[in-house]
């Protein structure tokens, strides 16, 4: 399919940059350009936003952002090889989009003191995005600096994200994300749309900040989470023996026969802010 940008289809862009797919560095790549833009219209409009992507790759997500009118995208990629690539991108968007050549992990996104809406793009390695989610989760400034979140993860890892209390895949990340964000899946996305298509089915995760959070100490919740999911089959009076237990419990007013994955974020604050 011809590409609606003008720039060269992307098994082109990769053939003629030598970018054969590195494990070690998670390079599943998107090529088929109307997933890309289905990726990036779940960011929401993108006219006159500025999109933090992180892991542009070959650029097929890059050019859907901008293809979609972001006034500006800031792409940190680690992969050196693929730097001519996005170079020939950016001259097409002339002051369009900035490449940062690194490591997103050891990037402070919110010191870029950027104005505007801020919305953040990934398709990463999953343990990169999780890391990275949960930066992104908790500064200590809230509302954040980003106004959403959309990411791509292991199918497995966004059931995580999204869980809410009663399901299987409810725990720590479940109750984070619940606490400070509104999320959903948005999509999947199959194994055979990657290039080399990874073993498990993806999934594009959108989330936006909740502006009013229950106040609670992050360090607190991490504490009770951490003791709760840590023996997530055992009674609550149990697993938080090492942090209060049964009297903690009561002092929150929670049964202390009850088990981690029943308690709600409202509950699991609650239990924070009895410690
Ligand atoms: N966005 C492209 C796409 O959708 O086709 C590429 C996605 S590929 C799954 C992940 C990309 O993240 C690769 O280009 C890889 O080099 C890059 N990457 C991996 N670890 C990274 C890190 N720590 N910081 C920045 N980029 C990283």
């Amino acid at each position: 399919m011809a590409a609606l940008d003008g720039l060269p289809p992307l098994r082109e862009v990769i053939q003629c940059h030598g970018l054969d797919a590195r494990k070690a560095l998670g390079q599943n790549f998107l090529l088929d350009l109307n997933l890309t833009q289905k990726v990036a219209r779940t960011a929401g409009a993108l006219d006159g936003a500025t999109v933090f992507e992180v892991g542009p790759g070959p650029g097929g997500l890059t050019r859907a952002i901008l293809a979609l009118g972001a006034k500006k995208v800031i792409a940190v990629e680690r992969d050196a090889r693929c730097l001519p690539a996005l170079a020939e991108i950016a001259d097409h968007y002339p002051g369009r989009l900035e490449v940062i050549e690194g490591d997103a992990l050891k990037i402070d996104f919110e010191a870029m003191a950027l104005k505007g809406p801020i919305k953040i793009i990934a398709n990463l390695p999953y343990n990169v995005g999780t890391q990275l989610l949960v930066n992104w989760l908790l500064p200590k400034a809230w509302p954040p600096f980003w106004q959403s979140l959309t990411l791509m993860f292991q199918k497995e890892v966004g059931e995580r994200i999204v869980a809410s209390e009663d399901d299987d895949h409810y725990g720590r990340l479940g109750v984070l994300t619940g606490w400070r964000t509104h999320s959903r899946m948005a999509f999947d996305i199959p194994p055979q749309a990657f290039t080399p298509p990874p073993k498990v089915t993806s999934t594009v995760v959108h989330l936006t900040p909740n502006e009013n959070p229950i106040p609670c100490s992050v360090a607190n919740l991490e504490k009770v989470t951490q003791a709760a999911f840590g023996q997530r089959r055992k009674m609550l009076r149990q697993s938080l023996k090492p942090i209060g237990g049964e009297s903690l419990l009561v002092k929150a007013g929670i049964d202390p026969a009850r088990r981690a994955e029943t308690l709600s974020v409202e509950e699991f604050c609650r239990l924070a802010n009895s410690l």
